[in-house]
């Protein structure tokens, strides 16, 4: 059965002074109230929140959002009520699961745009507190990773509702590996085969793909470090629904874009973007039409960075590089 202590661990590398009874109660709580309940794989339900709990850890939230966690299914599925939870657990994190269960009553059901809008509009408004927010991404990554025990009808309502409405959102938050894990599950439901054939070229290359992203990070920082501009450099690999919008928008073949990288490079300044953006482009060569100032000219949702793609080229090898600047203002 699981070890409580592995979530105590994990809360302690960023809260040292946990205080460590109060998860320990609503594990205790949730795994009784949940006693008798299993999920659609066949293991006990209290799994899943325990799963939720330690996402709501790894995102380095306060202890009354990991409790609410453990406890977030407990009103709706359980016994359990809301006066309950405020006697036993105090006002705040009853007041989270109270949220908690009030967005997961909200129906979703139309499939435009529109609606997709209004409804994360209601979500947002009906959780009021950011950290509600938070731990429905997390319960919904939990349930993604685990829809395989579903009927496939409800496997594609839930992944279409997933990128509808909760990869927006995780975006938003600017949260950006939910995001992506999101949206590969998502997209691994509604895609197999899409996801199949991208996958397995994504695989092959993963280990040249990694040495050379680090490649270009000591490329980068070097030439950084012989300037005073402070900046940190970050390097990925696009994900596998990243891969397939790329071919979508940009009418190109797998074979062109599984392999790019992007780059991010994190700034003090506005103005030192600016000179980022002109090493960069003194390093590499740019793509005609490729660059884009969002900071001059934001885009509508408030989105502020500089665009760039450069060529990077090795003996015959050329491959391209999405470069993204911006100060850490802009960032968060
Ligand atoms: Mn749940």
């Amino acid at each position: 059965m699981f070890d409580i202590n592995q979530l105590i661990e994990k809360i302690r590398e960023y809260l040292p002074d946990v205080d460590t009874n109060a998860i320990r109660k609503a594990f205790v709580y949730a795994s009784k109230k949940h006693a008798h309940q299993k999920r659609k794989s066949g293991e006990p339900y209290v799994v899943h929140p325990i799963g939720v709990a330690s996402l709501v850890a790894e995102l380095r939230m306060d202890v009354a959002s990991i409790a609410a966690a453990l406890l977030h299914d407990s009103v709706e599925d359980t016994d359990a009520t809301a006066e309950d939870l405020r006697i036993l657990f105090g006002p705040d994190v009853a007041f989270l699961v109270d949220s908690l269960t009030k967005v997961s009553y909200l129906k979703y059901q139309d499939r435009k745009e529109k609606q997709a809008e209004n409804f994360r509009k209601l979500l947002l408004g009906t959780a009021r507190d950011v950290r509600v927010v938070v731990i429905k991404l997390a319960d919904r990554l939990d349930n993604m990773r685990t829809l395989d025990a579903m009927r496939p009808d409800q496997q594609e309502r839930i992944s279409k509702e997933t990128l509808d409405i909760y990869v927006p959102i995780a975006n938003r938050l600017g949260i950006q590996w939910i995001k992506s894990e999101l949206e590969d599950l998502a997209f691994r439901y509604l895609n197999p085969e899409q996801f199949m054939k991208i996958a397995a070229e994504v695989e092959k290359s993963e280990r040249p793909r990694r040495r050379f992203i680090e490649e270009v990070k000591v490329l980068l920082e070097g030439r950084l470090a012989d300037t005073d501009i402070q900046a940190e450099v970050h390097g990925r690999a696009k994900n596998i629904y990243g891969i397939y919008q790329k071919m979508l928008n940009q009418n190109k073949h797998l074979d062109e874009v599984y392999d790019i990288v992007g780059f991010r490079v994190i700034t003090e300044t506005k103005s030192q973007c600016y000179d980022v953006l002109g090493i960069v482009h003194d390093m590499f060569i740019p793509i005609q039409g490729r660059f884009k100032d969002y900071i001059a000219l934001p885009k509508s949702n408030g989105y502020r960075s500089l665009h760039t793609t450069v060529v990077w080229r090795k003996d015959k090898t050329a491959r391209n590089l999405e470069i993204q600047i911006r100060t850490r203002d802009m960032h968060r």
